[in-house]
Order: structure tokens, then C-alpha cells, then sequence
């Protein structure tokens, strides 16, 4: 028997698992070519070690942080790590999720991606995807929409925010050497992160 915040991270895991390639081919256009293969690593280290009968969502996010952090190299790592950690913090002791705490938690995760990579949005990076979906989900939940409906609305923003990556050069990150070399191409960073929302959406509605 697993829990089903055991298998949510897990089908994180296999979706950035499954996207490996892609993600590492997207960095290799404005990077070093290791985001999906660091990712990957990550995710495949969490499946292992989160457990899967501990139905605490706080502490097996916590868990999810501090393996990312340990195995998970580049700035992806810390800064996904910080994102699951400081999400997990929120939802300590928790065993279901409010649209409120699912609130909560995305913005517990920006705050810790903005304090540890001092980025804004449109730096092209994996934020120009976090935080309009972000944004677009607080509007739906205030306007009396369904976690489902606004987690939708969430993910089509955060694919809007791949595209808007495209459109801007980079100014945080490797992909910043690039200066505007790095425009026409989309952030590998904002790519896992909208796999990320879309995995947990999905999960959500299964
Ligand atoms: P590295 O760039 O060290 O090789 P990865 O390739 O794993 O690390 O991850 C690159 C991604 O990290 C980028 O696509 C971008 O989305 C994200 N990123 C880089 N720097 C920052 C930052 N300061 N704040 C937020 N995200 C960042
Ligand atoms: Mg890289």
C-alpha cells in the first residue's frame, strides 16, 4: 500500500523520468545539457527515498527537498529543493489539501526560489511558469472556482509561460552567458516546472 502523496511525487518522478532527453536536449540548446539528466536523477533518488506509507504530505515533500538538494547538481537542484522544502514546511502534519494550503504551498515555493536565486519574472527561468500560474490560480480560487478548475487555468498559464521564455533573453543562470543568444529558446527550467503543475493537476483529478 502507498499513500497518495507517495504517488504523486512518484508520477513527478516518472513524468520528468519520461522527459529526461527533452529537458537535457532544451538545456543543451542555452545551457550545459544536464537539466533533464539532473532532474532525472533527483526524482529517481526520491522515489526511492521517500516513504511510501507515511501519509504526512509535509514531511514527504521535506524529504522530496532534501534529496533534490543532495543529488540534484546546478542551480536546479538548490533551488527545487528549497521550492519542495519550504512547501513542505506548510503543509507539516497535514494528510489532505484545502485549495488554501494547495495556495500556500505554491507560494511558499516561490518565496523560496526568490530567496535563494534572486530572480524575478522574466528572467527567463522556471519562475516566468511558477508564479503566473501562480497567480492565475489565487484569481479562480478568489472567484469561487474548483481546485481543479483553477489548477487548469494554472497550467495553461504556466504553458503560456514557456512560450513568454521564448520571446526574452535570459538574465539569470547559465543561459545568461548567452546574453540575447538565448532568445527563440525555451527555458528547460520552466518546461519541468509546468510538468511538475500539470503532474500534480492531473493526479488531483484521477
Ligand atoms: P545549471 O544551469 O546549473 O546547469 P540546470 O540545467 O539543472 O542547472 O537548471 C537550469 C534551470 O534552472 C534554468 O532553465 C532556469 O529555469 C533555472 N534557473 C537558473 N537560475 C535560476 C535562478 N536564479 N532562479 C530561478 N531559476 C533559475
Ligand atoms: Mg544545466
Amino acid at each position: 500500500m502507498s499513500t497518495r502523496i507517495y504517488d504523486c511525487l512518484k508520477a513527478i518522478g516518472d513524468k520528468i523520468i519520461e522527459n529526461k532527453d527533452f529537458l537535457t536536449d532544451l538545456d543543451r540548446e542555452i545551457g550545459d545539457a544536464d537539466h533533464g539528466v539532473n532532474m532525472a536523477r533527483g526524482f529517481q533518488s526520491v522515489i526511492e527515498k521517500v516513504s511510501q506509507d507515511d501519509p504526512d504530505i509535509g514531511a514527504c515533500l521535506k524529504k522530496t527537498g532534501m534529496t533534490l538538494l543532495s543529488t540534484v547538481g546546478g542551480a536546479s537542484g538548490p533551488l527545487y529543493g528549497t521550492a519542495y522544502m519550504e512547501a513542505g514546511k506548510v503543509l507539516m502534519g497535514k494528510e489532505t489539501l484545502s485549495s488554501e494550503d494547495l495556495r500556500l504551498a505554491l507560494e511558499a515555493a516561490i518565496a523560496g526560489i526568490q530567496k535563494r536565486g534572486k530572480a524575478e519574472k522574466g528572467e527567463k527561468t522556471m519562475l516566468d511558469s511558477l508564479i503566473p500560474a501562480y497567480e492565475v490560480y489565487c484569481d479562480k480560487i478568489a472567484n469561487g472556482a474548483s481546485t481543479i478548475e483553477a489548477l487548469d487555468a494554472a497550467c495553461v498559464a504556466a504553458n503560456e509561460g514557456i512560450e513568454y521564455t521564448k520571446t526574452i533573453a535570459a538574465t539569470k543562470g547559465r543561459a545568461s552567458y548567452l546574453g540575447d543568444r538565448s532568445i527563440g529558446h525555451q527555458d528547460p527550467g520552466a518546461t519541468s516546472l509546468t510538468f511538475t503543475l500539470e503532474t500534480i493537476r492531473d493526479f488531483i483529478k484521477g
